[in-house]
Protein backbone atom coordinates (compact mmCIF):
# COMPACT_ATOMS: atom_id res chain seq x y z
CA UNK A 1 0.00 0.00 0.00
CA UNK A 2 0.94 3.80 -0.08
CA UNK A 3 1.84 5.92 2.74
CA UNK A 4 2.82 9.52 2.64
CA UNK A 5 6.08 9.32 5.07
CA UNK A 6 7.86 11.89 7.39
CA UNK A 7 11.81 11.06 6.77
CA UNK A 8 12.36 14.12 9.40
CA UNK A 9 12.05 18.06 8.85
CA UNK A 10 10.62 18.94 5.29
CA UNK A 11 10.72 15.57 3.96
CA UNK A 12 7.83 13.94 3.37
CA UNK A 13 7.98 10.88 0.27
CA UNK A 14 5.27 8.98 -0.97
CA UNK A 15 6.38 4.98 -0.15
CA UNK A 16 5.28 1.83 -0.72
CA UNK A 17 5.07 -0.05 2.67
CA UNK A 18 3.77 -3.00 4.30
CA UNK A 19 -0.57 -3.75 4.86
CA UNK A 20 -1.12 -3.61 8.14
CA UNK A 21 -2.66 -6.34 9.84
CA UNK A 22 -5.14 -6.66 12.35
CA UNK A 23 -3.59 -8.24 15.40
CA UNK A 24 -6.60 -9.48 18.37
CA UNK A 25 -8.80 -6.56 19.36
CA UNK A 26 -7.79 -4.07 16.62
CA UNK A 27 -9.32 -3.22 13.24
CA UNK A 28 -7.61 -1.91 10.03
CA UNK A 29 -9.26 0.96 8.34
CA UNK A 30 -8.95 1.62 4.83
CA UNK A 31 -8.56 5.85 4.75
CA UNK A 32 -10.65 7.78 2.47
CA UNK A 33 -9.97 11.10 3.64
CA UNK A 34 -7.20 12.21 6.50
CA UNK A 35 -6.55 15.93 7.04
CA UNK A 36 -3.56 17.92 8.01
CA UNK A 37 -3.51 18.93 11.03
CA UNK A 38 -1.60 21.99 12.80
CA UNK A 39 0.72 19.75 14.90
CA UNK A 40 1.63 17.46 11.84
CA UNK A 41 2.65 20.81 10.01
CA UNK A 42 4.78 21.57 13.56
CA UNK A 43 6.56 18.19 12.91
CA UNK A 44 6.99 19.11 9.60
CA UNK A 45 8.48 22.42 10.21
CA UNK A 46 11.30 21.58 12.73
CA UNK A 47 12.55 18.67 14.74
CA UNK A 48 10.55 17.09 17.67
CA UNK A 49 10.88 14.93 20.00
CA UNK A 50 7.19 13.98 19.76
CA UNK A 51 7.08 12.78 16.30
CA UNK A 52 9.93 10.70 15.49
CA UNK A 53 10.89 9.91 11.52
CA UNK A 54 10.10 7.63 9.87
CA UNK A 55 6.74 8.06 10.67
CA UNK A 56 2.99 8.12 8.85
CA UNK A 57 1.64 11.39 10.83
CA UNK A 58 -2.49 11.88 10.21
CA UNK A 59 -4.70 11.97 12.75
CA UNK A 60 -7.70 13.15 11.66
CA UNK A 61 -9.21 10.02 9.11
CA UNK A 62 -11.95 9.17 7.76
CA UNK A 63 -12.61 5.69 6.73
CA UNK A 64 -13.95 2.08 6.52
CA UNK A 65 -13.05 -1.03 8.34
CA UNK A 66 -11.21 -2.92 5.98
CA UNK A 67 -10.26 -6.31 8.16
CA UNK A 68 -10.69 -7.00 11.80
CA UNK A 69 -8.63 -9.18 14.57
CA UNK A 70 -9.69 -11.22 16.87
CA UNK A 71 -12.29 -10.83 19.35
CA UNK A 72 -13.55 -7.70 17.19
CA UNK A 73 -17.24 -7.81 15.90
CA UNK A 74 -16.91 -8.86 12.26
CA UNK A 75 -20.25 -7.11 11.45
CA UNK A 76 -17.56 -4.04 11.42
CA UNK A 77 -16.56 -5.09 8.46
CA UNK A 78 -17.33 -2.38 5.36
CA UNK A 79 -18.26 0.45 8.60
CA UNK A 80 -17.53 3.57 8.00
CA UNK A 81 -15.98 5.45 11.15
CA UNK A 82 -13.91 8.65 11.87
CA UNK A 83 -10.32 8.06 14.19
CA UNK A 84 -10.60 8.74 17.77
CA UNK A 85 -6.82 9.53 17.80
CA UNK A 86 -5.81 9.16 21.35
CA UNK A 87 -5.22 5.82 22.70
CA UNK A 88 -5.53 5.68 26.82
CA UNK A 89 -4.68 3.17 29.21
CA UNK A 90 -7.91 2.80 30.54
CA UNK A 91 -7.05 2.07 33.81
CA UNK A 92 -5.69 5.17 35.19
CA UNK A 93 -7.67 7.44 37.38
CA UNK A 94 -8.00 10.11 34.35
CA UNK A 95 -8.85 7.48 32.09
CA UNK A 96 -11.70 6.17 34.37
CA UNK A 97 -12.86 9.92 34.93
CA UNK A 98 -13.08 10.27 30.97
CA UNK A 99 -10.09 12.41 30.79
CA UNK A 100 -7.98 10.27 28.20
CA UNK A 101 -5.83 13.46 27.44
CA UNK A 102 -4.41 13.64 30.68
CA UNK A 103 -3.78 9.57 30.76
CA UNK A 104 0.23 9.38 31.67
CA UNK A 105 0.05 6.43 29.19
CA UNK A 106 -1.54 8.07 26.56
CA UNK A 107 -0.43 7.46 22.64
CA UNK A 108 -1.65 9.17 19.69
CA UNK A 109 -2.10 7.42 16.20
CA UNK A 110 -0.01 9.16 14.10
CA UNK A 111 2.69 10.35 16.34
CA UNK A 112 3.05 7.51 18.10
CA UNK A 113 2.19 4.72 15.74
CA UNK A 114 1.35 5.05 12.32
CA UNK A 115 -1.61 7.13 11.36
CA UNK A 116 -3.58 7.98 8.42
CA UNK A 117 -2.09 9.37 6.02
CA UNK A 118 -1.42 6.32 4.71
CA UNK A 119 -4.21 3.45 2.59
CA UNK A 120 -4.97 1.54 5.72
CA UNK A 121 -3.49 1.63 9.15
CA UNK A 122 -4.39 -0.72 12.90
CA UNK A 123 -5.83 0.36 15.80
CA UNK A 124 -7.65 -0.56 18.31
CA UNK A 125 -11.69 -0.97 17.63
CA UNK A 126 -12.62 1.18 20.18
CA UNK A 127 -10.88 4.05 18.18
CA UNK A 128 -12.69 3.55 14.75
CA UNK A 129 -16.16 5.28 15.87
CA UNK A 130 -19.04 4.95 13.45
CA UNK A 131 -19.98 8.09 11.95
CA UNK A 132 -24.14 8.50 10.74
CA UNK A 133 -24.46 7.62 7.08
CA UNK A 134 -25.45 11.29 6.47
CA UNK A 135 -22.92 12.85 7.44
CA UNK A 136 -20.19 13.74 4.73
CA UNK A 137 -16.70 12.57 4.84
CA UNK A 138 -15.65 16.19 4.22
CA UNK A 139 -17.28 17.62 7.76
CA UNK A 140 -16.66 14.16 10.04
CA UNK A 141 -12.82 14.46 9.19
CA UNK A 142 -14.01 17.41 11.41
CA UNK A 143 -14.94 15.28 14.66
CA UNK A 144 -11.06 15.75 16.26
CA UNK A 145 -10.14 19.40 15.35
CA UNK A 146 -13.78 20.51 16.51
CA UNK A 147 -13.25 18.77 19.65
CA UNK A 148 -10.58 19.87 20.37
CA UNK A 149 -12.40 23.84 20.32
CA UNK A 150 -14.86 21.73 22.06
CA UNK A 151 -12.70 21.05 25.06
CA UNK A 152 -11.53 24.72 25.25
CA UNK A 153 -15.02 26.49 25.13
CA UNK A 154 -16.63 23.95 27.22
CA UNK A 155 -14.65 25.42 29.82
CA UNK A 156 -14.06 28.60 28.66
CA UNK A 157 -17.34 30.30 27.49
CA UNK A 158 -20.40 31.02 29.45
CA UNK A 159 -23.49 32.56 28.17
CA UNK A 160 -23.04 36.30 27.50
CA UNK A 161 -19.05 36.42 27.07
CA UNK A 162 -16.86 38.39 25.00
CA UNK A 163 -14.01 35.94 23.58
CA UNK A 164 -10.99 37.26 21.68
CA UNK A 165 -9.67 34.08 19.95
CA UNK A 166 -5.98 35.24 19.23
CA UNK A 167 -4.85 33.08 15.70
CA UNK A 168 -7.35 31.88 13.27
CA UNK A 169 -6.14 28.39 11.74
CA UNK A 170 -8.33 25.87 11.37
CA UNK A 171 -8.57 25.69 15.22
CA UNK A 172 -9.43 29.43 15.56
CA UNK A 173 -11.82 29.47 13.31
CA UNK A 174 -13.15 26.29 15.14
CA UNK A 175 -12.80 28.05 18.34
CA UNK A 176 -15.06 31.07 16.76
CA UNK A 177 -17.70 28.28 16.06
CA UNK A 178 -17.98 26.78 19.08
CA UNK A 179 -17.72 29.84 21.23
CA UNK A 180 -21.15 30.80 19.80
CA UNK A 181 -22.24 27.25 20.23
CA UNK A 182 -21.77 27.95 23.81
CA UNK A 183 -23.95 31.47 23.83
CA UNK A 184 -20.96 33.76 23.45
CA UNK A 185 -22.81 37.34 23.18
CA UNK A 186 -19.41 38.16 20.76
CA UNK A 187 -16.29 36.91 19.80
CA UNK A 188 -13.48 39.10 18.45
CA UNK A 189 -10.74 37.31 16.37
CA UNK A 190 -6.96 38.46 14.97
CA UNK A 191 -4.53 37.17 12.64
CA UNK A 192 -1.30 38.82 10.95
CA UNK A 193 -2.40 36.32 7.98
CA UNK A 194 -5.41 38.73 6.06
CA UNK A 195 -6.96 34.94 4.57
CA UNK A 196 -7.26 33.32 7.74
CA UNK A 197 -8.52 36.29 9.17
CA UNK A 198 -11.10 36.85 6.66
CA UNK A 199 -12.08 33.62 7.29
CA UNK A 200 -12.57 33.46 10.63
CA UNK A 201 -15.10 36.49 10.29
CA UNK A 202 -16.96 34.78 7.94
CA UNK A 203 -17.78 32.22 10.94
CA UNK A 204 -19.59 35.63 12.69
CA UNK A 205 -16.74 36.86 14.60
CA UNK A 206 -15.63 40.81 14.35
CA UNK A 207 -12.29 41.71 12.74
CA UNK A 208 -9.68 42.67 14.66
CA UNK A 209 -6.88 43.84 12.66
CA UNK A 210 -3.16 42.66 14.12
CA UNK A 211 -1.50 45.95 13.99
CA UNK A 212 -3.03 47.87 16.80
CA UNK A 213 -4.95 45.04 17.82
CA UNK A 214 -5.12 45.77 21.45
CA UNK A 215 -6.62 49.07 21.32
CA UNK A 216 -9.29 47.73 18.49
CA UNK A 217 -10.23 45.58 21.42
CA UNK A 218 -10.43 48.34 24.12
CA UNK A 219 -13.00 50.09 21.60
CA UNK A 220 -14.86 47.12 20.44
CA UNK A 221 -15.25 46.01 24.49
CA UNK A 222 -15.59 49.99 25.34
CA UNK A 223 -12.57 50.12 27.59
CA UNK A 224 -13.72 46.97 29.72
CA UNK A 225 -11.49 44.01 27.97
CA UNK A 226 -12.64 40.44 26.89
CA UNK A 227 -14.00 38.03 29.42
CA UNK A 228 -12.69 34.96 27.92
CA UNK A 229 -8.99 34.53 25.59
CA UNK A 230 -8.44 31.74 23.26
CA UNK A 231 -4.29 31.74 22.81
CA UNK A 232 -4.55 29.37 19.43
CA UNK A 233 -1.35 31.22 18.31
CA UNK A 234 0.99 30.89 21.34
CA UNK A 235 4.22 33.46 20.63
CA UNK A 236 5.38 35.71 23.42
CA UNK A 237 3.41 38.68 21.89
CA UNK A 238 0.50 36.31 21.70
CA UNK A 239 0.63 35.85 25.63
CA UNK A 240 1.38 39.62 25.95
CA UNK A 241 -1.35 40.48 23.71
CA UNK A 242 -4.13 38.11 25.56
CA UNK A 243 -2.83 39.64 29.38
CA UNK A 244 -3.36 43.09 28.22
CA UNK A 245 -6.85 42.60 26.43
CA UNK A 246 -8.57 40.15 29.48
CA UNK A 247 -11.10 42.11 31.60
CA UNK A 248 -9.72 41.87 35.12
CA UNK A 249 -11.08 38.30 37.16
CA UNK A 250 -10.93 37.09 33.34
CA UNK A 251 -9.51 33.66 31.85
CA UNK A 252 -6.96 33.00 29.12
CA UNK A 253 -6.67 29.61 27.57
CA UNK A 254 -3.45 28.52 25.75
CA UNK A 255 -3.82 26.02 22.87
CA UNK A 256 -1.28 27.44 20.55
CA UNK A 257 2.16 25.44 19.69
CA UNK A 258 4.12 29.01 18.65
CA UNK A 259 6.71 28.77 21.34
CA UNK A 260 7.56 26.33 24.03
CA UNK A 261 8.86 28.86 26.17
CA UNK A 262 9.01 32.79 26.97
CA UNK A 263 8.48 35.80 28.91
CA UNK A 264 5.30 36.43 30.51
CA UNK A 265 4.06 39.47 32.20
CA UNK A 266 3.31 38.06 35.80
CA UNK A 267 2.66 41.12 37.71
CA UNK A 268 -0.40 41.55 34.81
CA UNK A 269 -1.80 38.18 35.77
CA UNK A 270 -1.76 38.86 39.16
CA UNK A 271 -2.88 41.98 39.37
CA UNK A 272 -5.60 41.80 37.02
CA UNK A 273 -6.34 38.37 38.66
CA UNK A 274 -6.06 36.49 35.68
CA UNK A 275 -6.53 32.65 34.97
CA UNK A 276 -4.35 31.22 33.07
CA UNK A 277 -4.94 27.50 32.01
CA UNK A 278 -3.50 24.96 29.36
CA UNK A 279 -5.72 23.07 26.94
CA UNK A 280 -4.79 19.38 25.61
CA UNK A 281 -6.47 17.46 23.07
CA UNK A 282 -10.05 16.48 24.09
CA UNK A 283 -11.50 14.15 26.26
CA UNK A 284 -14.36 11.05 25.34
CA UNK A 285 -17.02 13.40 26.08
CA UNK A 286 -15.47 16.53 24.15
CA UNK A 287 -15.26 14.07 21.09
CA UNK A 288 -18.65 12.61 21.45
CA UNK A 289 -20.55 16.01 21.76
CA UNK A 290 -18.52 16.82 18.83
CA UNK A 291 -19.59 14.13 16.55
CA UNK A 292 -23.01 15.11 17.33
CA UNK A 293 -23.18 18.87 16.74
CA UNK A 294 -21.46 17.53 13.59
CA UNK A 295 -24.39 15.29 12.91
CA UNK A 296 -26.74 18.20 13.97
CA UNK A 297 -25.52 20.37 10.74
CA UNK A 298 -23.33 22.49 13.63
CA UNK A 299 -20.64 23.11 10.64
CA UNK A 300 -20.98 22.66 6.57
CA UNK A 301 -17.13 22.15 5.34
CA UNK A 302 -17.53 24.96 2.65
CA UNK A 303 -14.51 27.11 2.23
CA UNK A 304 -12.76 25.00 5.11
CA UNK A 305 -10.93 22.15 2.91
CA UNK A 306 -8.66 21.68 -0.22
CA UNK A 307 -8.90 18.14 -1.51
CA UNK A 308 -5.38 16.94 -2.55
CA UNK A 309 -4.18 13.54 -3.79
CA UNK A 310 -1.65 11.92 -1.69
CA UNK A 311 1.07 11.83 -3.86
CA UNK A 312 1.08 15.61 -3.66
CA UNK A 313 1.32 15.45 0.16
CA UNK A 314 5.37 16.98 0.10
CA UNK A 315 3.80 19.79 -1.65
CA UNK A 316 0.87 20.60 0.19
CA UNK A 317 2.91 20.58 3.22
CA UNK A 318 5.12 22.81 1.98
CA UNK A 319 2.47 25.34 1.10
CA UNK A 320 0.89 24.96 4.58
CA UNK A 321 4.10 25.82 5.98
CA UNK A 322 5.68 28.13 4.16
CA UNK A 323 2.11 30.17 2.96
CA UNK A 324 -0.51 29.30 5.53
CA UNK A 325 -2.50 28.33 2.48
CA UNK A 326 -4.86 26.61 1.30
CA UNK A 327 -6.67 26.92 4.92
CA UNK A 328 -6.62 23.05 5.95
CA UNK A 329 -5.90 20.48 3.71
CA UNK A 330 -7.46 17.20 3.41
CA UNK A 331 -5.85 14.31 1.40
CA UNK A 332 -7.33 12.01 -0.20
CA UNK A 333 -6.92 8.27 -0.31
CA UNK A 334 -9.72 6.55 -1.29
ZN1 LIG B 1 -5.38 17.43 15.21
ZN1 LIG C 1 -4.88 6.13 31.60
Amino acid sequence: MRALVYLGPRRMELQEVPDPVAEPGEVVIDSIVSAVCGSDLHGFREASSRRIPPLVMGHETVGRIGAVGKGVDPERLGQRVVLKPILSCGRCDACRAGDINRCLEGRLVGRDLAGGFAERFAVPAPAAVPIPSELPDDVAVLTEPLANAEHVTERAVREGDVVFVIGSGPIGALMVRAAFLHRARQVLVTDTNPERLAFAVAQGAEEIPSEGALEAVTTATDGVGVDVVIDAAGFEATWALGLQAIRPGGRIFEIGLGAPSGMVDFFTVLGKEATIAGSYAWTDQDFARSLELLADGALTADGWLTRVPLAAGQEAFEDLADRGRPFKVLLELG
